[in-house]
């Protein structure tokens, strides 16, 4: 697990430090407890005991990182200082192991609850489903199972216990040992992964700057709209716009506020348009689809953006008010008319609103063009 975390190590996924160093813990923890009899027992009992406390402690600070959560390190330092403060007194003061492998057991179970608490799946909206449920269901596995051995030690407090006995408790405890890091390490590369494949997949479809669809996006989007309305025999409708003279702002206000006024007009169009969203095919030019609208209603709401970003305002230099307008041409697909078709007739309008004189919206029913000559629908 150590060596798939490493293969992670420059992706630079919150949590994965903390994940790295538990795992590196937990291994010398397992390497000091090997070595009892051997090495001094300050080595393979204390320090190993206390390496095995933070391995899971710091799980669960990696998964809470990982969830955009501030990490507990406070409480968890404070609950691992308890708990080797009470462990050497297990060993100093009284020497009783199976005191300490149910203190031991309490602290793991307690940290794993705690864990599975925070990684819970019904309270993490939008992340991979998959990899949550994972880490959630080891991390209550391993609660149970040091909440049972806990039990069980501290119930037997008095009987001569040693962990190397090949009885089958020890064995379950052993076989659940072995696969607890590595069961909760696997849980975090997943979602690791999850998030990673989130992040590229979120990059690919929007635009860096405003926060749109892709241009990518757009056309993924717009098959699938045109096969649905094509298949259940419904209206569909595309406004393609672009902001006028957008080049003067930019020469006069400068690029960062030409910028502002692309990111402006993205998140107004949002509010406007609600449903699918904009985006943005390239430079100043933006899209948005229409399931369902039919060319009225289509028009209808081109006029009402149009109005709304003819009113608004982004502040320039100097706290100066940077207008801006666009031009809208609007397309509603015909019985039979393909997509390109369709796109090609709003580009038509957009270009029609643009000769107009700008600042209006242009129906592509209406445009009477060489390239809006609606002779080649259905091809
Ligand atoms: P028209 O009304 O005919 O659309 O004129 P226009 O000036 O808007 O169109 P033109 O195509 O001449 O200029 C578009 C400008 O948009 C040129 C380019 O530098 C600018 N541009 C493209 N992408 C960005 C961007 O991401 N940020 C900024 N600030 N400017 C951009
Ligand atoms: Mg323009
Ligand atoms: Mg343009």
């Amino acid at each position: 697990m150590l060596m798939v975390l490493r293969s992670l190590a420059r992706s630079g996924v919150p949590g994965m430090r903390e994940w790295t160093v538990a795992n590196v813990l937990a291994i010398a923890a397992l390497l000091l407890f090997a070595g009892r009899g051997r090495i001094a027992d300050v080595l393979s009992i204390d320090i190993a005991n206390l390496l095995f406390l933070c391995a899971p402690a710091l799980m669960h600070a990696g998964f809470q990182r990982h969830l955009d959560r501030p990490a507990p390190y406070g409480a968890l330092a404070v609950l691992v200082a308890a708990s080797t403060a009470a462990l050497g007194v297990f060993h100093y003061v009284v020497d009783a192991m199976a005191v300490r492998v149910a203190l031991s057991s309490l602290f793991h179970g307690i940290v794993c609850v705690a864990m599975a608490w925070g990684l819970r799946p019904w309270a993490q909206p939008g992340r991979a489903r998959y990899p949550i449920r994972f880490a959630f269901g080891a991390a209550l596995t391993l609660a149970a199972a040091h909440a049972v051995r806990a039990l069980m030690y501290a119930s037997h407090h008095d009987a001569q216990v040693t962990l190397f006995d090949a009885s089958p408790v020890n064995l379950v405890c052993f076989a659940l040992g072995t696969l607890a890091l590595p069961g909760l390490t696997l849980g975090a590369v997943m979602m690791a992964n999850a998030g990673l494949i989130g992040q590229a997949r979120y990059a690919a479809e929007h635009d860096h700057l405003t926060g749109a669809w892709s241009r990518r996006a757009f056309f993924g989007r717009a098959e699938r709209a045109h096969a649905d309305a094509v298949r259940a025999g419904r209206t569909l409708s595309v406004l393609i716009f672009d902001v006028d003279h957008f080049k003067s702002i930019n020469d006069t206000h400068g690029h960062a506020v030409g910028d502002r006024v692309l990111a402006d007009l993205v998140a107004r169009t949002a509010a406007v348009l609600r449903g699918d969203g904009c985006a943005r095919l390239g430079g100043e030019e933006f899209a948005v689809l229409l399931p369902d609208s039919d060319a009225d209603t289509a028009v209808c709401l081109a006029d009402e953006l149009r109005r709304t970003l003819e009113r608004a305002a982004v502040a320039g230099p100097g706290g100066v008010a940077v207008r801006y307008t666009v031009s809208v041409g609007v397309g509603s697909l015909a019985d039979g008319e393909s997509l390109a078709n369709l796109l090609q007739r709003a580009d038509a309008a957009l270009y029609a609103a643009k000769r107009g004189g700008r600042n209006r919206i242009a129906d592509a029913r209406l445009v009477d063009g060489e390239r809006c000559k609606y002779a080649t629908s259905g091809s």
